[in-house]
């Protein structure tokens, strides 16, 4: 059986996080080590390790994760964000449980490292 990443345990209440949505369908939370002063992670109910796995059934749940994730950079006071999925080790993800990044309150660098 596929190991338990640490969203699996935040997602079974295991772990606590700093949540500021949840829904049916996903969670979203406030980042451990933020990478800006507003740092939000959302996160499939669905354990999707990655873009790398999804599936055409996944469609609107993706969709959906886009929307919630306008919602809390929203309700976060944001005008200006930046959505950040990484994809693979090389991209930078750290954890397998697929995960949206909104990072935002602060100007930031384009291109990223
Ligand atoms: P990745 O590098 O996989 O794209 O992003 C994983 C993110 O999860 C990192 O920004 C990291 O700080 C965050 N993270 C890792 N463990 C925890 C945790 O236990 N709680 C919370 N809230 N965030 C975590």
């Amino acid at each position: 059986m596929k190991q338990k990443t640490i969203f699996d345990q935040i997602l079974l209440g295991e772990i606590p996080c700093n949540e500021v949505y949840s829904d049916e369908k996903c969670l979203a939370f406030k980042d451990i080590t933020p990478q800006a002063p507003v740092h939000i992670l959302i996160i499939p109910r669905k354990p999707i390790v990655s873009l790398q796995e999804i599936q055409q059934e996944d469609q609107a749940l993706l969709g959906h994760l886009l929307l919630i994730g306008t919602k809390v950079a929203n309700d976060s006071g944001l005008e200006s964000w930046r959505t950040v999925i990484n994809t693979g080790e090389e991209s930078g993800q750290t954890v397998f449980h697929l995960h949206i990044h909104i990072l935002g309150g602060r100007t930031l660098n384009w291109p990223p490292g």
